[in-house]
């Protein structure tokens, strides 16, 4: 942009304003003369086209002063000599707070700061305005006079303007060196590290890659506003459409944004405020992707500084609808984006598991999430295709960029941005360990499966996607203990066929030969969406209409999955697991339609299951306690310990803020997971745990002392929870339990780790190792 070619020649047909001084300001940058020497004169001709007396231009140094570097009307001397400290003076307001600011009587201001190598006593009217860039001030903007004067409409919505092409400019380092200002998106050089949450194991060293960067445009002065002004009314109608057709159609994007935020940008995107703004900045001069640009910006500044989460919440949401809004104004917008490379590490705010889904499984080697928590859905998803995730590392995103270096360190919960070479190095004998001890966990898996006190149990996979079929052998799982079918319906645009189920039920049961395999209905809703099923708009969707809820009211759905099942079994044993059951009435109408489709394939003379067994999914509290109720019917109870928790200590599961706030080891829950236990027990129904908590060795731990001797996990934490379950002696962790676990208390975890063999524990439990 820098170096167009400019017809000067329409300039004097122009009449002084905001348009003319762009079309100035585009001619003087395709000048071949220095930085320097553009600012000066861009000074001048600021000056002439407002009709003030002085321009000025100060830029934000990183020691945190703004510095006077251009002036039209101040002293030529003062210029990089004179500095205001942080906040000092107008100029200093108006960085402090990133807003513009006019004054009629400058001297009378309680900021005015005089300063007398400038010479600037004589200027009565000031206007300031911050000269931002990706949201972030880089310096000042002023305009004086002598006189004092009213405000011009639009003046400082002409200096807002210049000043985002000015921050251009200055970008271009030719001023004062990129890493010497603030603000400046200069590319970061520095290793940082960010602790955060071991979501899922392993380590991967590779490429940075930001999922949906943030898009900056290319051309910013308008060659024909009135041409400017239409894209940008075409692009605002169509992205005005794509979000009806969201909201309206029932189809939440994979994994995109929920349908709050999208209802939120269906707000924004009708905002006149916003709208207006847009347009007002065409008017100027400015192409539709800059104002785009200079509006998100001036907002993104304003919102970066407030404490408060819901506003930096909206700002994620406003710098979404900003680049959704560009891609429309982008004709050749093709979603796909830049290839992976081969050693992928995906960065990311949050990632919806099909979203995940969509990335190159051969390529992705990591995941950083922001936010996530340890039983969301796109944690599942990555423990599913084996892929380490390290959540809750605020601010990485701030500090990453494509390309970087980066280690990531499931291990540990570890992100290295750009590691120094002796972190690289540590983790290069770091990979030689992890190697050593995956050689050590594959041998483990003919290891009986019996505590150090003899007491047998059994580990079984939580599985979804076909290729975690094979870490049934490489584990040595005693079965499928939860096989998610809602995966398949998630990777596909359109609802998957009675024929396409029941071949993939056919390729999990022939890979389990004599193992049991227990398939769960679909269990759709919450941050499980797909294209191809309905879904509702709910303002809850974690207790809105999911799982058997669907099943049970569109029960044609259901129906032809437990077809595809029967079939499926080929003559084999079937167990099906109804998820999210509330009350008992919902598991005795789930199971009368298993019933009713085991009695219509005998009348058609289909193969028959040898057996087939109905489980129940205990996710609810209201559930555990009307247990006794319904086990008179159930053949099994699966507890999914992930919702269980959700609901029983109303802490959202997928929100970072809230979702570490309770333990499972606090004596209450513990107590309901012994109840439901001791009830099933009395019934003799066979009981398991799945979900995340069974997969930590610690808690897997605390459940086989309360009983429950089957536990189901990703493949990934089957070799870790038998290695600890093999050292341990129950009887005497059941003994240490017992006299606890009616005490008041928050946790039992520190008391429990502390106490060690004590407590029944293998003295290796606790893991000491240095963190890099
Ligand atoms: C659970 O809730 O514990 C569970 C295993 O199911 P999901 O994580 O798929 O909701
Ligand atoms: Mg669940």
């Amino acid at each position: 942009m820098m170096d167009e070619v400019i017809d000067t020649t329409d300039l004097k047909n122009l009449a002084p304003g905001p348009r003319r001084l762009l079309k100035r300001l585009r001619a003087l940058m395709a000048d071949q003369d220095n930085a320097q020497k553009r600012l000066d004169n861009l000074t001048g001709m600021i000056a002439e086209e407002t009709g003030s007396d002085v321009a000025s231009i100060y830029l934000a140094r990183r020691s945190g002063s703004l510095e006077l570097c251009a002036t039209h009307g101040l002293r030529q001397d003062a210029v990089h000599n004179t500095r205001l400290q942080h906040g000092e003076g107008l100029v200093g307001q108006v960085a402090l707070t990133a807003k513009p600011l006019a004054v009629a009587d400058a001297p009378k201001h309680p900021s005015f700061s005089y300063r007398p190598e400038t010479g600037e006593e004589p200027f009565t009217s000031f206007i300031g305005v911050p000269i931002l860039r990706g949201g972030r001030l880089v310096g000042v903007l002023t305009s004086q006079t002598t006189h004092e004067r009213k405000l011009a409409d639009g003046e400082i919505e002409t200096l807002q303007t210049v000043a985002m092409i000015l921050a251009e400019i200055i970008a271009s380092g030719a001023i004062i060196a990129p890493e010497e200002l603030a603000g400046l998106d200069v590319r970061p050089t520095r290793p940082e590290r960010f602790q955060g949450g071991a979501f899922s194991p392993g380590l991967a060293i590779g490429v940075a890659v930001v999922h949906e960067p943030h898009v900056s445009p290319v051309r910013l002065i308008a060659d024909d506003p009135e041409d400017e002004e239409g894209r940008l009314d075409i692009a605002i109608n169509e992205l005005r459409k794509a979000i009806d057709g969201m909201l309206d159609g029932n189809r939440l994007p994979f994994g995109g944004p929920t349908r709050d935020v999208l209802e939120a940008y269906r707000m924004f995107a009708h905002d006149r405020g916003w709208l207006a703004q847009l347009r007002d900045a065409v008017r100027q001069g400015l192409t539709a992707e800059a104002a785009v640009e200079r509006v998100r910006n001036e907002h993104r500044a304003r919102l970066m500084q407030a404490k408060d989460q819901n506003f930096r919440e909206r700002l994620h949401d406003l710098e979404d609808l900003a680049n959704r809004l560009l891609r429309h104004l982008d004709e050749n917008n093709t979603d796909a984006g830049a290839p992976l490379p081969d050693n992928a590490i995906l960065v990311a705010r949050s990632i919806g598991p099909a979203e995940l889904l969509d990335y190159d499984r051969s390529k992705l080697k990591g995941l950083a999430l922001e936010e996530g928590s340890a039983s969301s859905h796109a944690v599942i998803v990555a423990k599913a295709l084996g892929i380490p995730l390290v959540g809750q590392v605020e601010g990485a995103l701030d500090r990453v960029e494509t390309g970087d270096t980066v280690i990531l360190d499931g291990e540990y919960g570890l992100l290295h941005i750009r590691p120094t070479a002796e972190v690289s190095e540590a983790y290069a004998d770091r990979a030689k360990a992890i190697s050593r001890q995956a050689a050590a966990f594959a041998r483990l898996k003919d290891a009986p499966l019996i505590t150090a006190d003899g007491q047998p149990f059994e580990l079984h996979l939580n599985a979804g996607l076909l290729v975690e079929l094979k870490r049934l052998e490489e584990t040595g799982a005693a079965g499928i203990g939860l096989f998610r079918t809602e995966f398949q319906f998630m990777v596909s645009d359109t609802l998957p066929s009675v024929v396409e189920q029941a071949k993939l039920y056919k390729t999990v049961v022939d890979a389990c030969g004599d193992r049991p395999a227990v398939f769960r209905t679909l269990d759709l809703g919450g941050d499980k969406v797909t294209a191809s099923a309905p879904a509702m708009r709910e303002p809850n969707p974690a207790l809105g209409w999911r799982a058997i809820r669907m099943g049970l009211d569109r029960p044609g759905l259901l129906r032809l999955q437990l077809r595809a099942l029967i079939e499926a079994a080929d003559g084999k044993e079937l167990d099906v697991l109804f998820p999210m059951i509330a009350a008992p009435w919902e598991f005795f109408a789930a199971r009368d339609m298993l019933e009713a489709e085991i009695t219509r394939a005998k009348k058609y003379g289909h193969k028959m299951p040898r057996k087939w067994r109905a489980g129940l999914m205990l996710e609810t509290p209201g559930m555990a306690f009307a247990i006794d109720e319904a086990l008179p019917r159930v053949d099994f109870v699966a507890v999914g310990a992930n919702d269980l928790m959700q609901y029983f200590f109303a802490a959202d599961r997928l929100n970072a803020r809230v979702s570490n706030r309770y333990d499972i080891l606090s004596p209450a829950a513990l107590r309901l997971f012994r109840f439901i236990q001791t009830s099933c027990a009395a019934h003799n129904v066979p009981v398991s745990v799945c979900g995340e908590t069974a997969s930590r060795p610690l808690e897997a731990a605390v459940l086989l002392a309360l009983g429950y001797k089957k536990l189901s996990m990703a493949a990934s934490s089957i070799a870790p929870v038998r290695t600890l379950l093999n050292g341990l002696d129950v009887e005497k962790l059941g003994a240490w339990l017992a006299c606890r676990l009616d005490n008041p208390g928050r946790t039992l975890r520190d008391e429990l780790i502390k106490a060690g063999i004590d407590a029944g524990l293998p003295s290796e439990a606790v893991d000491n190792s240095p963190r890099i």
